[in-house]
C-alpha cells in the first residue's frame, strides 16, 4: 500500500519503491496509421490517375493522398492531446518547465531508478505522470498527488477523491 499525501507534505521513511510502470505500447495502433497511410497514397494516386491518366497524376494524388492523411492525423493528435494532457507541468516549486508542443525540450530529466521511470526536474525532486494525474514522488515512494489534467483546461490542482 502506497501512501496518498497531499503534494506540500514530503516525509522520510523506509525506502520502498512500486513495481508500475508507465505504459508504453500502442504498437498495433501505430500499424494501423502506416496502412491507412499507404492505403490513403494508394487512393489518391487512383484518384489522380483516373483524372488525368498520367503517371504524374498517379504520384500527385498519392502524395496529396499521404498529405491529407498526416494533416488528418495531426488534428487527430492535437485533440487527444487536449483532451489527455501532453508533456509535463511545471514543478511544485513552480521554475521547472514540462516540455510541451510548442515549448521544446523541459527542464525534466527522465531517469530509470531501481527498475522505475521518474521525472527528475532540476530541484532534484522525483515526479510521475500516471494517466492525467502528475504526481510527486518522495525518496520513501509515498506519492503525493500534484496536478491533474482537465480536458481542455490544462493542468489544475489535483483535490480528486483518494480512490485510484
Ligand atoms: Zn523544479
Amino acid at each position: 500500500m502506497l501512501l496518498i499525501r497531499n503534494c506540500t507534505m514530503q516525509g522520510r521513511g523506509a525506502k520502498q519503491v512500486g513495481s508500475r510502470r508507465p505504459a508504453y505500447g500502442a504498437t498495433f495502433i501505430e500499424m494501423l496509421v502506416i496502412m491507412a497511410l499507404v492505403l490513403s497514397s494508394l487512393f489518391g494516386a487512383l484518384v489522380g490517375h483516373i483524372i488525368t491518366e498520367s503517371w504524374l497524376g498517379s504520384l500527385t494524388g498519392g502524395i496529396l493522398g499521404a498529405v491529407v492523411w498526416i494533416g488528418f492525423l495531426s488534428v487527430v493528435f492535437l485533440f487527444m492531446d487536449l483532451w489527455s494532457g501532453y508533456g509535463l507541468p511545471k514543478c511544485r516549486n513552480g521554475c521547472c518547465r514540462g516540455p510541451g508542443l510548442f515549448k521544446g525540450d523541459g527542464d525534466y530529466d527522465l531517469q530509470k531508478i531501481e527498475g522505475e521511470y521518474f521525472y527528475i526536474c532540476e530541484c532534484g525532486d522525483r515526479y510521475q505522470r500516471r494517466g492525467k494525474r502528475f504526481l510527486l514522488v518522495g525518496e520513501d515512494g509515498a506519492e503525493s498527488r500534484c496536478l491533474i489534467w482537465r480536458p481542455f483546461r490544462g493542468w489544475s490542482p489535483d483535490k480528486g477523491s483518494h480512490s485510484n
